[in-house]
């Protein structure tokens, strides 16, 4: 058992003991990044030099920046930020609960890197989610370009028996709305809150907060046949009980899992794009969810078709009315027709509550701090 207050104390509490059991308790907010983004810019870095050689005036658009030398601005951008990578991520090792003692606990800039283990707990925890310090321009992204980031809050890969219970992912101090724009492109520097990769199974996020973010949760991360061997007939992950609130999309986007999402409140506001991405090989079951969306925005853009893939999508309601959101869907978006009925039934669902009862319960019961 641990109690920790601060990074270096955290991370060495993680690293002790092999993998024999542990409980680590977290008092107050860490800040994984206390010292600010310059301390990790290596020497000769310079921003105004980045946007300087890089802008679509003096390099164009049709080479990305990957053969750039070391001494170049992009190589002084990749020392950077590999040295961001190294200080803020933490490795989590198996038979870990990591849980926040009272109402105001939690990470700040960290990403917790559940990788290649079993058995761990995540619990009453706020992660104000990472900036990338150091975001990368590439200019062969899109038609005009694009910044790419780093570091997600969370990160489950290949790893098995995972619960996520009563924490907060949120964007905090550093909304997507206050960041500048850059040769025309947000400077984004955020990744997602959670990645559930790489053949990781038995995973559940329970009575969580995902708030104020763009691109949420990743179930799988590639369509690729290299990753695919590992991912198939794993992925299986349950959300429950969790509300996703005015967030832009991905809540999750799914490839190849099983996955369950029962009993959650997903709440828009006007910049959203959509919830579920049905992405390859997917098998998405959505039911007793509530939605509440804003006027204008149709339910039709609850589901995304990325790929030609089966979802079960019942008993859900909108705006406190039953809503067949395939059906809507599919009558709405011609050209993305998607196929009802994923293929399974869950049957790990603990209590499961009508859709109408949901906003009022994950509103009160959710989210860090709240545990009791
Ligand atoms: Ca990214
Ligand atoms: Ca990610």
């Amino acid at each position: 058992m641990y109690t920790v207050s601060t990074w270096a104390q955290f991370k060495a509490a993680l690293a002790a003991g092999g993998s024999a059991p542990r409980i680590i308790k977290v008092k107050g907010t860490i800040d994984a990044v206390a010292d600010g983004c310059d301390a990790f810019a290596a020497p000769g870095y310079d921003f105004g030099a980045y946007l300087e050689k890089y802008s679509p005036e003096n390099w164009g658009l049709e080479t990305d920046l990957g053969d750039e030398p070391d001494d170049s601005p992009e190589g002084l951008r990749r020392a950077s930020a590999a040295r961001q990578d190294q200080a803020i991520k933490a490795n989590v090792p198996a038979n870990t609960t990591i849980i926040g003692i009272g109402r105001n606990a939690g990470f700040k800039g960290a990403s917790l890197q559940i990788k290649g283990v079993d058995n761990v707990i995540v619990r009453n925890l706020t992660f104000e989610s990472p900036v990338d310090c150091f975001p990368q321009w590439d200019p062969t992204d899109g038609d005009k370009g694009n910044w790419n980031s780093e570091y997600d809050s969370a990160v489950v890969y290949g790893s098995t028996h995972v619960w996520l219970d009563h924490n907060t992912f949120t964007d905090g101090e550093h909304p997507d709305s206050a960041a500048p724009t850059y040769f025309g492109m947000l400077y984004q520097q955020h990744d997602g809150q959670l990645d559930v990769v790489r053949g990781a199974d038995h995973v559940t996020a329970s009575w969580n907060v995902f708030t104020e973010h763009d691109k949420t949760i990743l179930i799988g991360n590639s369509d690729s046949e290299s990753t695919a061997a590992g991912d198939r007939g794993h992925l299986k992950v349950t959300f429950h009980h969790n509300l996703f609130k005015n967030l832009v999309e991905r809540a999750p986007r799914v490839r190849f899992g099983q996955v369950d999402v029962y009993n959650n409140h997903f709440v828009a506001d006007d910049s959203y794009a959509y919830s579920f991405g049905i992405g390859k090989e997917s098998q998405l079951v959505a039911e007793h969810n509530a939605f509440t969306l804003p006027d204008g925005v149709s339910p039709a853009k609850v589901l995304k078709k990325w790929n030609e893939s089966p979802v079960t999508a019942a008993h859900n309601r909108v705006n406190g009315r039953s809503v067949d959101l395939i059906a809507v869907h599919n009558a709405e978006i011609p050209g993305e027709t998607l196929q009802p009925g994923a293929g399974w039934t869950p049957t790990l669902r603990t209590g499961v509550h009508p859709a109408k009862a949901v906003p009022a319960i994950v509103d009160r019961g959710a989210g860090a701090g709240r545990l009791r």
